[in-house]
């Protein structure tokens, strides 16, 4: 059965669906079956994977149970690497899963029939702990938080692992955490040094030692429709991603 990995942070803009799309393509180029699933009504991983946002079915179909899962997966260029493809109408999701009962497990009730046919599933979560991350936490075994390394790095993240942990008592006790990934990381500046400095000081052990650089190669990746291991294999972003997906795969 497949390990289905959450990357999670209510934050936004520090790095989540860049961490899934790459780490998802990295873990299908090592040779695995590999899932991802675009929960965010921005739909950027579904883009930046080339894959049009108003694909039909998509994972709001398959949330509100008009679509399994099954039909709704779309090949990517890349090989073994399918997409369950966000929608914009997922922001409506927000409004309607709440109002039924049990809805918090719709996503993983929808995967149980597709879960053995991929060794890893990644999903990107919206930037906020509302209904479509809860339906991720629930569904997912283990969640990486990135973590941008600026000023405010630390603030929410204590406020976040509270979160994991009451998901994890009230609706997934499977639930743990695999790491904070530090993303978007200029190592030239004191400040971010400084940032990464704190954030392992408050949670020793739970730090990836693979820390993301900023890169301009990762940055621009999504315009053309690819990961970056495709758009640019030898820039130091793409060898981030692959170290980060092998730290992730021996952590298990
Ligand atoms: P989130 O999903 O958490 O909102 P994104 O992954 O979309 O964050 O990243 C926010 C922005 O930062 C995007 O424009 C993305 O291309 C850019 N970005 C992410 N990681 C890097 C990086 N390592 N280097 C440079 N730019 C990055
Ligand atoms: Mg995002």
């Amino acid at each position: 059965m497949g390990t289905v990995y959450a990357i999670a942070n209510q934050k936004g803009g520090v790095g989540k669906t860049t961490t899934a799309v790459n780490v998802a393509a990295c873990i299908a180029e090592a040779g695995y079956e590999t899932l991802l699933i675009d929960i965010d009504p921005q739909a950027n991983a579904t883009v930046g994977l080339g894959v049009p946002k108003d694909s039909a079915p998509n994972v709001y179909d398959v949330l509100m149970g008009a679509s399994g899962a099954e039909e709704a997966l779309v090949a990517t260029e890349i090989e073994r690497l399918a997409l369950l493809p966000a929608h914009p109408d997922l922001a409506g999701a927000n409004m309607e899963l709440p109002r039924e009962a049990g809805s918090e497990r719709r996503l993983q009730e929808a995967l149980a029939g597709i879960r053995d046919r991929f060794a890893f599933i990644i999903l990107d979560c919206p930037p906020s702990l509302g209904p479509l991350t809860v339906n991720a936490l629930v569904a997912a075994d283990r969640v990486i938080v990135p973590v941008q390394t600026e000023y405010f790095a630390l603030e929410g993240l204590a406020g976040l692992l509270d979160t994991l942990a009451l998901v994890q008592r009230e609706l997934n006790p499977r639930l743990t955490v695999a790491g904070m990934l530090l993303t978007m990381h200029d190592a030239r500046t004191r400040l971010a040094r400084a940032a990464e400095e704190d954030v392992r000081k408050h949670f020793p052990a739970l730090v990836f030692d693979t820390v993301i650089p900023r890169n301009v190669r990762i940055a621009e990746s999504p315009s053309f429709g690819r990961p970056v291991i495709h758009h640019d294999p030898h820039s130091a972003g793409a060898g981030a991603y692959f170290a980060l997906a092998q730290e992730v795969a021996a952590r298990g």
